[in-house]
C-alpha cells in the first residue's frame, strides 16, 4: 500500500490521549517505519500542513480539532546495544511503552530506571519532558537519541548536552518543537547501581531492608503510584497537571511565616522548589469539580476527566486554580502537559 493510502482522514483522537478529550485529526498516520516519515515530504497533499506527533498521549491536552497531520509513532523494538566496564547500553524505539521497557530492563538485571516505573507514555516522549519521579529523571541514565528532522529528512544523533535537559524540559519543547520526531532512545545503565530512596514514600518501604533490589524498588513505586494516582484507563488524566514552581529563598521565607506547613525542597542556586500539589490542596481545590473536570481527590496535582470533558473545560479549571494559587500564595503555576 502506498503512503497516501495509509493516511486516514477525520480520525477521532479521543482514545489516543489519556485525558480522553473528544477531538479529531484532519489527517492521521500510524507510523510503523522510519521510511514513512522520509516519504512525507513527497506528498503535495500534505505540504504546509501543521504536524502533531503523538506517542502514548499521556502528556497532551487537546483543546480543539487538529487541522493538520497527526503522526502516531508506533516504532517498536528494544535491545542491548553495547557495554563497557561501567555501563550497559540499551536502546528502545520511540513507540515502545515506557513502563514495559522499564520492566524489561529490570528483568534483564539492569537497574537505573526503576524509580520511573509506571509513568504513562512512550519511550519517545520520555526525553521531551525529561520525565521524572521519586528523585530520578531520565537525564540521569540517558546516553543519546536519534531524531528525524522534517525539513531535511535527515536522522541526527543527539548527545546528552544536545538535549538541554532541565526540570520536565528539553530542547524538544522549545527550539525543536514540532520540527521532527524522536526515533529511538539509548540509555546507559550503570553497573555500579545504587538505590535512590530519598523520597519519603519510597524510603518508608525500605527502612528495614539495607539493600533493596531494583525490582523491589519498582514494585514499591508501582504500589505507591497505584494508590495515589488515577489509572488513565479508568479515569482520564494527564498525570501532574502543573510543574512544581521554583522560588527564591526570600520568597520562601516570607511564605513560611504565613504558612509554616509549606512543603519545599532546596535546589541549586539557592532556590526552593515548592510542592505544587500542596499549594493547590491548601488553596482548597482538592476534590473540587468544574463542569466535567475535577481535581483528583487523592492527589491535588492531577486533574481528571469526569466523563466527556472538553478541552475548554480543562483550561477553565486550570486557569481558576492558577488564579487562586496566585491570589492566596503569590506563586504562579505553570501547566506541565502540552496544550494543543
Ligand atoms: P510527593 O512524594 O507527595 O511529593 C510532593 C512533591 O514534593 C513532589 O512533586 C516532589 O517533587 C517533591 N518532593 C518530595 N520528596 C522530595 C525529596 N526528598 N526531595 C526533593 N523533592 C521532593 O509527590 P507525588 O505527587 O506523590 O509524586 C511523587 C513523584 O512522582 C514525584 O517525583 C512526582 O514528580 C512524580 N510524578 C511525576 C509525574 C510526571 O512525570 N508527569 C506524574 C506524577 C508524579 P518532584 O516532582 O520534583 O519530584
Amino acid at each position: 500500500m502506498s503512503l497516501i493510502q495509509l493516511i486516514q482522514s477525520n480520525v477521532s483522537l479521543r482514545f489516543f490521549t489519556t485525558f480522553g478529550i473528544a477531538a479529531s485529526a484532519r489527517f492521521y498516520l500510524h507510523v510503523m517505519e522510519v521510511a514513512q516519515l522520509q516519504q512525507l515530504n513527497q506528498l503535495p497533499e500534505l505540504a504546509g500542513l501543521p504536524r502533531l506527533i503523538l506517542g502514548g498521549g499521556s502528556n497532551l491536552i487537546l483543546t480543539r480539532d487538529f487541522p493538520g497531520l497527526v503522526l502516531h509513532i508506533a516504532l517498536t523494538g528494544r535491545g542491548r546495544v553495547n557495554e563497557d566496564d561501567q555501563f550497559t547500553y540499551v536502546r528502545a524505539a520511540a513507540g515502545e511503552v515506557w513502563h514495559g521497557f522499564v520492566q524489561w530492563t529490570l528483568t534483564q538485571g539492569w537497574g537505573g530506571l526503576e524509580n520511573l516505573s509506571l509513568i504513562p507514555g512512550s519511550v519517545g516522549a520520555a526525553p521531551i519532558q525529561n520525565i521524572g519521579a521519586y528523585g530520578v529523571e531520565i537525564k540521569d541514565c540517558f546516553h543519546s537519541l536519534s531524531w528525524f528532522e522534517f525539513a531535511t529528512g535527515k536522522i541526527h544523533t543527539f548527545t546528552h548536552a544536545d538535549c538541554q535537559f532541565a526540570y520536565r524540559d528539553s530542547v524538544f519543547k522549545h527550539a525543536l518543537r514540532d520540527q521532527g520526531v524522536i526515533l529511538d532512545v539509548t540509555f546507559a545503565l550503570a553497573k555500579s547501581w545504587q538505590p535512590k530512596l530519598s523520597y519519603g514514600d519510597v524510603a518508608q518501604n525500605f527502612h528495614d531492608i539495607a539493600t533493596p533490589t531494583p525490582q523491589q524498588i519498582s514494585t514499591a513505586i508501582c504500589a505507591i503510584r497505584q494508590e495515589k494516582l488515577p489509572d488513565p484507563k479508568i479515569i482520564g488524566n494527564a498525570g501532574s497537571f502543573f510543574k512544581n514552581p521554583l522560588v527564591s529563598a526570600e520568597i520562601r521565607t516570607v511564605l513560611l511565616t504565613r504558612f509554616p506547613q509549606l512543603v519545599s525542597y532546596p535546589q541549586a542556586a539557592g532556590q526552593y522548589k515548592l510542592a505544587a500539589g500542596w499549594l493547590i490542596e491548601n488553596a482548597g481545590w482538592r476534590g473540587r469539580v468544574l463542569g466535567r473536570v475535577g481535581v483528583y481527590q487523592k492527589q491535588a496535582l492531577v486533574l481528571v476527566n469526569l466523563g466527556g470533558a472538553s478541552g475548554a473545560e480543562v483550561i477553565a479549571l486550570a486557569q481558576e486554580i492558577q488564579a487562586d494559587v496566585r491570589r492566596q500564595f503569590g506563586v504562579s503555576l505553570e501547566v506541565e502537559p502540552v496544550l494543543i
